[in-house]
């Protein structure tokens, strides 16, 4: 019979990850005798929720297996065994053995990406169709364990190749080629991204908490994340590695519109007129929108770095459209958008007015004085309005981000504007998942990270 699992929230602030298990269950289930036909997903959800761990990640697998009773068991007994509960993980396991269910998940994920879902109202549903759930903690991960079930194949999705280190290795310097990721980036991007930032000059496939992923690559399929995992030299035996389908890296959190009056915590899209604009302590930058449903307060905060260069070539009256989270309205000020996107739609024309000239002789003309019009000095001939010149603005009308390392797991790199994938999602590739990595690579120690 065909499965659905669903996990999430097994890891916190100290270490653990959610698709480490999501790697643990499929070698679980394979051994099982589970058979795959589809990657597993991971699945990030609203980046603005409170309450998340580190990403938000929540992972989901189908699968064919005879026994789901058995299988459920199995996957509690892992999620136990993976989840850090004494660490403030909220785990939580959803099982499915009923595809005509789907669409109730399909439902939850559209809410779960950015709104703030009702765990109860979750809980009970599934419970009223009889749908097998597991929770540890307070149980929040339940939302996004039936979150992830319903996210599928049928949306735009990027793939992610992620390497997870030994045991014994995890909390101890990630030692990788500097040169081999660049090199890695130039052969194979636009189809990975994100690997590298070139403006700081960071590898950024490789994190650097103590969890058990060793790195990972984004692209946009699933045999260009085997080759581009070949090129990356690492001095390190690895326990294994998986090929995720995902939403990262396609805005999925941000392709509704937002609501008025603003609801804390909410993800979405608005576009408005800008006004109001000024600049807080510590680089922060403020502006107002006018949507013509109400004025929206906007922040672009100081780690935003790039973003926050198109906010100082703004002027009053450019339109534009904002993406982002809304933080909560507080005793200092109302609910604020915290901006995560900027798309320039039309620049307001912008104009210095200037003491005309003449007519007759092209002097610059002298002021009579406040509403009394210009007169030539050399001719005497007089004028009654002040010149207007275009200004040339430097901001272009387009899309605009945050600096690479300001950027959400799920914010949609510019590569990928125009490559988006609808519905055409690939087979397993072999090399796929591995529980076995053959390759220890030594590299020069002048190059270490
Ligand atoms: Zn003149």
């Amino acid at each position: 019979m065909k499965c659905f699992l669903g996990v999430d929230d097994t890891d916190s602030h100290l270490g653990h990850c959610t698709t480490y298990l999501g790697y643990h269950l499929v070698k679980r289930l394979i051994g099982l005798g589970g058979k795959f036909s589809r990657y597993p997903r991971l699945v990030r959800l609203n980046p603005n929720v409170p309450f998340k761990t580190r990403g938000n990640a929540a992972v989901a697998v189908e699968f064919e297996c005879g026994d789901s009773a058995e299988i459920f068991e199995e996957a509690c007994a892992l999620v136990e065994e993976y989840s850090d509960v004494s660490n403030g993980a909220n785990s939580g396991l959803v099982l499915v053995d009923n595809p005509s269910q789907l669409p109730f998940f399909e439902s939850i994920y559209r809410r779960a990406l950015a709104e703030v879902v009702n765990k109860r109202g979750v809980i009970n549903a599934l419970k009223e169709k009889g749908t097998r759930i597991f929770a540890l903690g307070n149980g929040m991960g339940v939302v996004g364990a039936a979150a992830s079930i319903g996210f599928n194949g049928s949306l735009d999705h990027t793939y992610e190749l992620l390497a997870y280190r030994r045991r014994e290795r995890c909390g101890t310097p990630r030692v990788v080629d500097k040169d081999s990721v660049k090199r890695m980036d130039q052969e194979t991007f636009p189809r990975t991204f994100n690997n590298y930032d070139y403006q700081r000059d960071r590898v950024l496939i490789t994190p650097h908490g103590p969890d058990p992923v060793f790195l990972g690559i984004r692209g946009g399929s699933p045999q260009v994340l085997l080759e581009a995992f070949k090129r990356v030299e690492f001095s390190e035996n690895l326990e294994g590695h998986m090929i995720y389908v995902s939403n990262q890296c396609t805005d999925a959190h941000l392709s509704h519109g937002l609501s008025l009056p603003l609801k804390a915590y909410s993800a979405g899209k608005i576009a408005g007129t800008v006004s109001g604009l000024t600049s807080g302590d510590g680089g922060h930058l403020y502006f107002e929108l006018e949507t013509g449903r109400g004025q929206v307060r906007c922040a672009v905060y100081e780690p935003a770095g790039d973003l926050r260069k198109v906010v100082r070539f703004l002027v009053p009256g450019d339109l534009i459209e904002v993406a982002g989270g809304v933080r909560r309205a507080t005793s200092k000020h109302d609910a604020t958008i915290n901006v995560e996107r900027i798309h320039v739609l039309s620049r307001t024309l912008q104009v210095n007015a200037k003491n005309p000239r003449c007519s007759g002789c092209g002097t610059r003309m002298k002021s009579e004085g406040t509403d009394k019009g210009f007169q030539c000095r050399a001719c005497g001939r007089r004028a009654s309005e002040k010149e207007n010149t275009p200004v040339r603005r430097t901001l272009m009308e387009g899309v605009y981000l945050p600096s690479p390392r300001a950027r959400r797991h799920l914010t949609m790199p510019l590569v990928r504007y125009g490559r988006e994938t609808n519905g055409d999602s690939y087979s397993l590739v072999k090399g796929w998942f591995s529980a076995s990595e053959p390759r220890l690579l030594r590299v020069p120690a002048r190059s270490l990270l």
